[in-house]
């Protein structure tokens, strides 16, 4: 067990408030420091591998993933309106049924509201079964899968290198209809080619969706799950394998969109974070998770 290269490391954010029961703060390690609405934490604990670790945050009850030193992670999203101080409770359980425990206050940082305006005209939608419920069904599904293997040891990538357009978290108007945008678009030419952001399981791949048109969705394990929307051509199909990089369509403007463009939406554990943040974030983890993974 190396409980104790978590203890002492320089220049991380050691949550030490309220604590209660058994479980030391200091053996908890939460990034980053400082969180904002929309993104997401990193939450790691040294466990032995009778142990369960257990984290409540935002109303649900998550079992954290072993990870590669042992001890047990797990990536939680933040809601987008999260904001000022926010209870996390992180419980240890032996194989015995002994629990630790500590109540810990995250102070998460308020998202800046951002909203747009969206002409009525220029989106093309076709009728086709599935119906667009059942089609969001069937895609929200697929972005909810928490598979227990970590798929991953690199840093995340950005899927092309075209500008990023509309944000995530950005409330579109269209007319009197509002949405919030679950996702980054990056404007690119019809053709280019769309890379997975990391290694990972393809769990969708659909041509002729409404609202997504042809899409592409990437179980990367343990609650981390990409999707890539709007395609032009598919070129993965569900049940394939994929690497960091590895090209699995290309951009289009199938589906609800008005141009070519790729929108690309990051889950974690079911709900869905800014995928920018996502990416940069992973840049930061490199060779500092308690299992020693190393990042280039
Ligand atoms: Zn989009």
């Amino acid at each position: 067990m190396k409980r104790s290269g978590l203890i002492i490391l320089s220049g991380f954010f050691w949550l030490t408030l309220g604590l209660t029961g058994r479980l030391a703060a200091s053996e908890i390690r939460i990034r980053p420091e400082r969180p904002v609405g929309g993104q997401g934490i990193l939450v790691e604990l040294a466990a032995s591998d009778s142990e369960i670790v257990r984290v409540r945050h935002q109303e649900r009850l998550y079992h954290a993933y072993r990870a590669s030193s042992g001890g047990r992670e797990i990536f939680l999203p933040l809601r987008v309106g999260a904001a000022g101080s926010l209870p996390v409770l992180v419980e240890r359980i032996s194989a015995d049924s002994a629990v630790e425990k500590t109540d810990l206050a995250l102070e998460v940082s308020a998202r800046p509201a951002e909203s747009v305006k969206i002409s009525a005209g220029g989106v093309r939608m076709r009728r086709r079964q599935p119906s667009r419920a059942e089609e969001r069904d069937l895609v929200l599904d697929s972005l909810r899968r928490c598979s227990e293997t970590r798929r991953w040891k690199e840093v995340f990538i950005r899927p092309l290198q075209g500008k990023p357009g509309t944000g995530f978290g950005v409330t579109r108007w269209r007319g009197d209809y509002q949405a919030r945008h679950w996702g980054v678009d990056f404007i690119a030419q019809k053709g280019t080619p769309v890379a997975a952001v990391n290694s990972g399981l393809v769990v969708l791949a659909e041509h002729g969706y409404n609202i997504y048109g042809n899409l592409v969705v990437v179980d990367h394990g343990q609650g981390v799950v990409s999707a890539y929307f709007h395609l032009d051509r598919i070129l993965k199909k569900q049940g394939d394998v994929v690497e960091r990089g590895e090209t699995i369509g290309t951009v289009g403007s199938t589906g609800w969109s008005s141009g070519p463009h790729l929108h690309l939406a990051l889950y974690l554990q079911g709900a869905p974070v800014d995928p920018l943040w996502f990416i940069d974030f992973t840049r930061t983890l490199s060779g500092a998770a308690p299992g020693g993974a190393k990042s280039p």
